[in-house]
């Protein structure tokens, strides 16, 4: 549980009862119901191990260590003719991290808010002593605690919403995230000249106003994930950052629609336009271009302007969309004599 070997001496156990009691803290895991269990946990696990005789009855019995000791199997005896344990120093951070109090008793150090009785301890000795070997550990004179496992800080999601011209040529924004960063006075250990930092309440971070000036590349479409690499939530123990993505959004725009990489955009014309054939303007993303379209011309025809669409997210994956101009004929509605009379002779001439 505490991810120390079965030889880890006494400052060793309270460095890593530090780390973990950190990573479980209730306060730093209020969304993991199961971190308060964890915590308790580690409680134990140091509770068993800053006592001597408890310690040197899981030495001679393993796991099954208080079933010995509830049989009144007493520690002492094996180690008769040894020296007796040497006296520890009061742990200069235990009490900090709980709502609880450390107490003395005798030479060593137990928290006072002890677990129920009965539960076994089993789980986390397995876990304690199954993998490692405390044995080939050496202790750092570095005041710094060391951490057993690195963790690699968590990833960070931020909405962001360009428009549809801004994912044409890419864009860049400025952000402003509140998340976790390194804590500047304790350097993320969590201790500030032998107690909790008051900074960050020994968490190691804080939550600070972070300013990221991102890049966000051309063809991207809502839902495209941009990944800023390493300016997430830092690492715990050397870990590395975690990422931030960015999730882009790009609102429907009221002059193309999109699909895929082609833009489309309805353009209605004058019915003689259409009939006769003529100039068209038609807009693009890098503004207004003139068109001819035929005598002659259908309504629902689709002209395309080759090249004037999005370009693709990996250039590798296919060249830059088209425009696709659908033809509208605009039918008049309310005719004027002159033109009723027009339509009439059109009408005699076509018969
Ligand atoms: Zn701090």
């Amino acid at each position: 549980m505490l991810g120390v070997g079965s030889k880890a001496d006494d400052a060793e156990i309270k460095r890593a009862f530090r780390d973990k009691a950190r990573k479980f803290h209730p306060d730093v895991n209020r969304d993991d119901p199961s971190a308060e269990d964890r915590f308790k946990d580690v409680n134990e696990a140091y509770e068993v191990l800053s006592d001597p005789s408890k310690r040197a009855l899981y030495d001679r019995f393993g796991e099954n260590w208080q079933r010995y000791r509830d049989a009144g199997v007493n520690s002492d005896r094996p180690s008769r003719g040894q020296p007796p344990p040497r006296a520890k120093a009061p742990p200069d951070d235990f009490e900090t991290w709980f709502s609880g109090t450390a107490s003395q008793n005798g030479d060593s150090w137990t928290y006072t808010e002890t677990p129920p009785s009965g539960r076994r301890f089993s789980d986390f000795f397995n876990m304690l002593f199954g993998s490692q070997n405390g044995g080939s550990r050496t202790s750092s004179s570095s005041q710094r605690p060391r951490r057993d496992t690195p963790q690699r800080g968590e990833d960070t999601d931020v909405a962001v919403e360009i428009s549809l011209r801004e994912a044409a040529t890419g864009t860049i924004r400025n952000l402003q995230l509140q998340m976790p960063t390194t804590c500047t006075l304790c350097k993320g250990t969590g201790l500030a000249r032998g107690a909790m930092c008051p900074r960050c309440d020994g968490t190691g971070q804080m939550r600070t106003q972070k300013t990221l000036e991102v890049s966000i590349p051309k063809g991207v479409r809502t839902g495209s994930r941009v990944k800023i690499a390493s300016q997430g939530t830092p690492g715990i123990g050397g870990g590395t950052n975690g990422d931030v993505f960015l999730i882009i959004e790009v609102p429907a725009d009221p002059t193309f629609e999109r699909l895929g990489n082609d833009l489309r955009h309805t353009l209605t014309v004058p019915i003689s336009t259409a009939v006769l054939g003529g100039e068209i303007v038609v807009p693009t993303l890098e503004g207004r271009v003139a068109m001819t379209v035929p005598e002659g011309t259908q309504n629902g025809r689709i002209f395309r302007l080759r090249g004037k669409g999005l370009p693709p997210l990996n250039p590798k994956d296919g060249k830059v969309g088209d425009i696709l101009v659908e033809i509208r004929v605009d039918i008049p509605q309310e005719l004027t004599e002159q033109e009723r009379e027009i339509f009439t002779r059109l009408k005699n001439l076509r018969q």
